[in-house]
């Protein structure tokens, strides 16, 4: 089997920040500090800045992204946004973040729901896995990810087989990395997308597992990501807070279109 030539993406993940006001110029500035054919970017603001985003960045060839959805389609749930409502404003979303994890007490089974209305409304879904300090602190790291990956993608929740949509990507987002500026190292980050790519293998087969991209996520910034795209099993990063900043995504998306070239020069 030749390896397939997995894209590299940055994605910026730009929390609760920004108003609709200024989000299209800070997104149109970004675009622009970032130009490189090579890699996939995609900027995911906040809902209501979506549209304005979408608008900034016509013709710029950076994807936009939302940061969540529902997990029914429609329904009785005030307040929430289903993928078939993001459609024609976004391309990608989010599921899983640990921040919603941690605050909205979301459950692995209710991810995967999630990830399937992503595939179904077209949205192409950012899955993000990732362990708690203490569990790397005690070697636990990989077998709570693998967990996260079997209880999300495992069945389609009515015992039906799993299914690894196409679109997929991963991002492993150790929680203890995001927005404390302290990174993992990037053979951590490695060794962590070969067992979700093992996983992804048993839940599905190789070739698909070979397939998916695995990004990092976690205090990312661009003296900092480097030490992960110099690992071919690392294929970008998903960025918090410097994702707000132009000169950190043109200096990390600068760092990703060299792992792009000589992954191109290379196939
Ligand atoms: C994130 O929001 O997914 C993230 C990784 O944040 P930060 O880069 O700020 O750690």
């Amino acid at each position: 089997m030749t390896a397939p030539l997995r894209p590299v993406i940055v994605a910026g993940n730009w929390k609760m920040h920004t108003v609709p006001a200024e989000a299209g110029e800070l997104a149109r500035v970004i675009a622009a500090r970032t130009v490189d054919p090579l890699v996939v970017r995609v900027i995911c603001p906040p809902f209501v800045a979506l549209r304005a985003v979408r608008d900034a960045l016509e013709g710029t060839g950076v994807a936009v992204g939302a940061q969540n959805i529902h997990h029914e389609p429609a329904g009785a749930y005030t307040g929430e946004v289903s993928a078939p409502m993001l459609v024609g404003l976004a391309e990608w979303v989010i599921v899983g973040h640990s921040e919603r994890r941690r605050d909205a007490g979301e459950t692995d089974a209710l991810i995967g729901a999630k990830l399937r209305r992503a595939v179904e409304a077209g949205l192409r879904p950012i899955l993000c896995v990732g362990e708690q300090l203490a569990d790397r602190e005690s070697g636990r790291q990989e077998d709570v990810v693998r967990a996260q990956l079997r209880g999300a993608l495992g069945g389609d929740g009515d015992g039906g087989p799993a299914a690894i949509p196409g679109s997929l990507v991963i991002a492993y987002e150790p929680v203890w990395a995001i927005g404390t500026g302290r990174t993992a190292r990037g053979t951590d980050a490695a060794a962590m997308a070969d067992a979700i790519r093992a996983t992804l293998a048993e839940l599905a087969t190789a070739e698909r597992a070979e397939s998916i991209p695995v990004l990092y996520g976690g205090s990312v910034t661009a003296g900092a990501i480097g030490e992960f795209l110099a690992e071919p099993a690392i294929d970008g990063a998903l960025v918090g807070g410097a994702s707000l900043k132009p000169d950190e995504m043109a200096g990390i998306v600068g760092r990703a279109g060299v792992t792009a070239a000589a992954r191109a020069a290379a196939a």
